[in-house]
């Protein structure tokens, strides 16, 4: 058994610009980061076509090649990536435990917790099928490219209110799809989006199928829930915004998480309820949602991850 235990000063869990942000500087400050990379090395952004806003790249580049450039960054200052995931952690004692499925049991000085949130998806093999292509689980990054163009945004919280405000700002109409007669989101988004002349309610409808050829997504076949009428509409884009699930199973019971299940910082740090553990990324932000977000407490928690160890 010892022969499989493994001390590490650092130790990163998720590979998405949180994780490598911190692996870059905690490299840096000389902790020797190990990180796993995860269920989706490189993070959301690996889903994504073509990242535009994150400063740095003026010509834009693909979230996958983006992501190749922080894992490279992060090795040229010796941080060892492994792919591998993280199945259970034990924060009760110092060092902490943890357990990989490479079959590895490490003991970790100081752990930074990155591993993001997953979009949640309608399920559709259509949806899978274009993903990329037309379909996105995120406005902000990719509604630019649907400019003057008809798209569908599935959903009736806040997010998809936001990101249907956002659409319209850019698109000739935004067709926003819910599966009930009203709009979970609050009062002043719901004032919004109905004081906004191009967007459609579509109400009591859920997308049964998204329609596509080679060229991507060409539009959404919608069934009425109440009367069970089928009808296709015409879109370029299919923006899915059903809500989002933080990646915290195996901290449940160990970090205190909010109500949704993100895991909760001290205000204006990435400190979280263990001494030694941090969180950035998604995994404890459910508001912003940026990759640039993400980066800048990434080094947040690998400066505090630093000043915790050499205290
Ligand atoms: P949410 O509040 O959970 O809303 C998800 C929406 O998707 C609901 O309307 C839900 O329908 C619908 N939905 C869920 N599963 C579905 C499915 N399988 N098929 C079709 N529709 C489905 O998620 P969110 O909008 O991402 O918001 C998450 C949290 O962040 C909320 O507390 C929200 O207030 C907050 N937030 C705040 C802001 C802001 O203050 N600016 C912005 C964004 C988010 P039902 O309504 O029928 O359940």
């Amino acid at each position: 058994m010892s022969e499989y235990v493994e001390n590490v000063r650092c130790l990163i869990i998720g590979s998405g610009p949180a994780g490598y942000t911190a692996a870059i500087y905690a490299a840096r400050a000389d902790l020797r980061p190990v990180i796993y990379q995860g269920m989706q090395p490189g993070g959301q952004l690996t889903i994504t076509t073509e990242v535009e806003n994150f400063p740095g790249y003026p010509k834009g580049i693909t979230g996958p090649g983006m992501m190749e450039e922080f894992k490279q960054q992060a090795e040229r200052f010796g941080t060892q990536v492994r792919f591998g995931v993280v199945t259970s952690v034990d924060l009760s004692a110092r060092p902490f435990t943890v357990m990989a499925d490479d079959g590895k049991t490490l003991k970790a000085e100081s752990l930074i917790i990155a591993t993001g949130a997953s979009a949640k998806w309608m399920g559709l093999e259509s949806e899978r099928k274009f993903m990329g292509m037309g379909v996105s689980g995120c406005a902000t990054c990719d509604g630019f490219f649907y400019r003057g163009q008809e798209v569908a945004i599935v959903g009736g919280g806040d997010t998809a209110a936001e990101e249907a405000t956002y659409l319209a700002k850019l698109c000739k109409k935004v067709y926003m799809i819910h599966r009930r007669n009203e709009l979970r989101a609050s009062k002043a988004m719901q004032h919004k989006v109905f004081n906004t002349p191009n967007i459609e309610m579509v109400w009591d409808s859920v997308p049964g199928e998204v329609l596509g050829d080679d060229s991507g997504v060409n539009g959404v076949r919608i069934r009425n829930v109440k009367t069970g009428e089928i009808r296709d509409i015409q879109v370029s884009g299919f923006f899915v915004a059903i809500g989002h699930k933080p990646n915290t199973e195996i901290f449940e019971g160990q970090l205190e998480l909010d109500e949704m299940k993100y895991i909760i910082t001290i205000p204006g740090s990435t400190k979280t309820s263990v001494d030694g553990v941090f969180a950035a990324g998604d995994v404890q932000d459910h508001h912003y949602r940026q990759a640039v977000t993400a980066a800048g407490t990434g080094c947040m928690a690998a400066i505090e991850a630093e000043r915790f160890l050499t205290l």
